[in-house]
């Protein structure tokens, strides 16, 4: 049995998706059902299940605002609200932690 996450399986290209932005802790993808113009999922690349594993000095926990702030730079407006869907909060799909980031701007496109 594989169980590894469909977002750990996506990391290690078992899966075809397109990383748009990657640093030492996380990658970004679009998500495949997106909910707003720009939908994406800002994934740990640790296979980290749950928020509650996220300590408050955990290098990734600090990473987080920073990452959220460089995908924010990728809008061409950088206004969006964020969503995390945690442990054991009703209708999750993937248990493999990632943000949600939504936004009525488009991605910047790129030269
Ligand atoms: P949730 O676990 O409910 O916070 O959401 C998981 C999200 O992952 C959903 O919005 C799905 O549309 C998205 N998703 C599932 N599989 C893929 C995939 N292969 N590529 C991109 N997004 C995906």
């Amino acid at each position: 049995m594989n169980d590894k996450s469909v977002f750990s399986r996506i990391y290690d290209g078992e899966i075809p998706s397109e990383i748009i932005h990657e640093n030492d802790h996380f990658f970004v993808i679009k998500d495949i059902n997106p909910k707003a113009t720009t939908h994406l999922l800002i994934i740990t690349k640790e296979p980290i299940t749950d928020i509650h594993e996220f300590t408050a000095n955990s290098p990734a926990a600090e990473a987080l605002v920073k990452t959220i702030q460089e995908v924010g730079e990728m809008l061409e407006k950088p206004e969006y609200r964020i969503q995390i869907n945690c442990g054991a909060s009703e209708g999750q799909e993937v248990f493999h932690l990632h943000i949600h980031l939504l936004s009525k701007s488009k991605l910047k496109s790129i030269a």
